[in-house]
């Protein structure tokens, strides 16, 4: 059966016809990207990925802020603030800050190594056309950006009053919402399936 696609920019509909590796359809109309992939998309998305995992662990295990006040002084990590918001009572809060900001980013992570690593391998591994999904449909579910200008509110009001200094684990968390971005925009997913549809 002959399938067609849409241009996203213009609507012009095109017959769908497969391309080669590295190969792109480009709309004639107005130069929007109908499909096919860069070259080397794949290792990129599995290079951004491992640098991002990297990141996440060293954001999540080290300290985030040191905060001092009137000779009082408190180090914290990320999940300090949502073990906070538990115990003060604030549980949906805590249980949707801990998803958005932890496991929605963490297994959006690590589902996408396992997809990009077996369609790189050429073999489809068990699950992994769950895991591409899964990966598409965390996406909307990661909110690292929003957790960074909570802080950064959060800062700017501490400050007036208290000393605060960041430590290793908040350089490493700018790093991750920058390296995950980058990771985002590598990820071509057609070019997952397509290589996951030819491979045994
Ligand atoms: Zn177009």
């Amino acid at each position: 059966m002959e399938s067609f696609v849409a241009c996203e920019g213009c609507d012009q509909l095109y017959r769908h016809r497969p391309l080669a590796r590295g190969e792109k359809a480009i709309c004639q109309q107005c130069g929007t990207r109908l499909y096919g992939s860069s070259i080397d998309s794949l290792e990129r998305t599995l290079a951004l990925n491992l640098a991002a995992l990297a990141l996440f662990f060293v954001a999540n295990v080290m300290l985030f802020l040191h905060v001092s006040l009137e000779g009082h002084a408190q180090s914290n990590r990320i999940y300090s603030g949502v073990y906070e918001l538990a115990a003060f009572d604030y549980m949906p809060l805590a249980v949707l800050i801990l998803f958005t900001t932890m496991l929605a980013p963490l297994v959006k992570i690590l589902v996408t190594l396992y997809a990009v690593s077996s369609a790189l391998m050429g073999r489809r591994l068990p699950g992994v056309a769950g895991a591409m999904r899964a990966a598409e449909l965390l996406s909307t579910w990661s909110m690292l950006e929003v957790y960074l200008l909570a802080v950064i509110v959060a800062i700017g009001k501490l400050s007036q009053m208290a000393t605060v200094d960041l430590r290793i684990g908040s350089y490493a968390f700018f790093a991750l919402i920058l390296v995950s971005t980058w990771a985002n925009s590598a990820l071509e997913t057609e070019a997952v399936w397509s290589r996951l549809e030819e491979s045994p």
